[in-house]
């Protein structure tokens, strides 16, 4: 299995002081995580100070969205050009987040994708259904028709470049986590889907987070599910020390 992927979505908080004491409190501690990889992803109007921040320590800085052109007269967005001259290896695309408060569409998803493969970032796309299609039984409908939608056309040598995050979105933000069973049967047919749509060795390589309220006490048995490669994480990652005893869950 791939080394777990340990990554922080800060959405929209922290002022740049807090970024900058935050992202400087997990560095100071990175080191000690051999078995992970750590990524943080602050807003964008911090990501140069938190990139000074990070230093040379052994955490990896993202984007929490990128636009699909590479310049010009597109007001308000940032593109993957301007998120790699600043440091960024990752980006987050398809949040749900931007899904369902912003109205992305797995055509939009689809777009951003294949911009941040061409510029060599490496994506982080999330899936997950809502509350009442999990209720309907339709949680493995949604999340194939968004795997297929938001990676159409993508080559195999593409695929293996994507990270995609499970995200069941009533367990966003709730403190209602899915539990280890509902993540780990997820996360199975996520692969058997990835193995149908490339082969079994593409689907081995692709890492599979699970994220919705991932915290240090639940962390350790989620990601000993099999087929959960990592964690994304919002609230908790807010907190160096939370963030920390997540990644040695892992
Ligand atoms: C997220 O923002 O992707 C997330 C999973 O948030 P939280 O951990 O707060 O549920």
């Amino acid at each position: 299995m791939a080394r777990p992927l340990i990554a922080g979505n800060w959405k929209m908080n922290t002022t740049q002081a807090e970024a900058v004491a935050l992202a400087s409190a997990i560095a100071a501690q990175a080191g000690q995580f051999e078995r992970a990889d750590l990524l943080v992803c602050p807003p964008y109007v911090y990501l140069s100070a938190v990139a000074t921040a990070i230093g040379d320590a052994p955490v990896a800085l993202g984007a929490q969205d990128a636009y699909h052109e590479p310049s010009g007269a597109f007001t308000g967005e940032i593109s993957t050009g301007m998120l790699l001259d600043v440091g960024c290896r990752y980006v987050i695309l398809g949040h749900s987040e931007r899904r369902h408060t912003l109205g992305e569409t797995n055509e939009i998803v689809n777009q951003k994708l294949k911009v941040a493969l061409q510029s060599g970032l490496i994506p982080i796309v999330c899936v997950g259904e809502l509350l009442e299609e999990r209720e309907a039984g339709r949680t493995a409908a949604v999340i194939r028709e968004q795997v297929t939608g938001s990676l159409a056309g993508l080559t195999t040598t593409d695929a293996t470049r994507v990270v995609i995050a499970y995200e069941p979105v009533w367990a966003i933000g709730t403190g209602k986590v899915a539990t280890p069973e509902q993540a780990a049967e997820v996360h199975a047919d996520l692969r058997k889907l990835l193995a149908e749509e490339y082969n079994p060795e593409v689907a081995g390589e692709i890492r599979l987070l699970y994220g919705g309220s991932v915290k240090p006490d639940n962390a350790s048995e989620l990601l000993a599910q099999e087929n959960v490669d990592g964690a994304l994480i919002g609230g908790a990652s807010l907190k160096a020390d939370d963030f920390l005893a997540i990644a040695a869950a892992g």
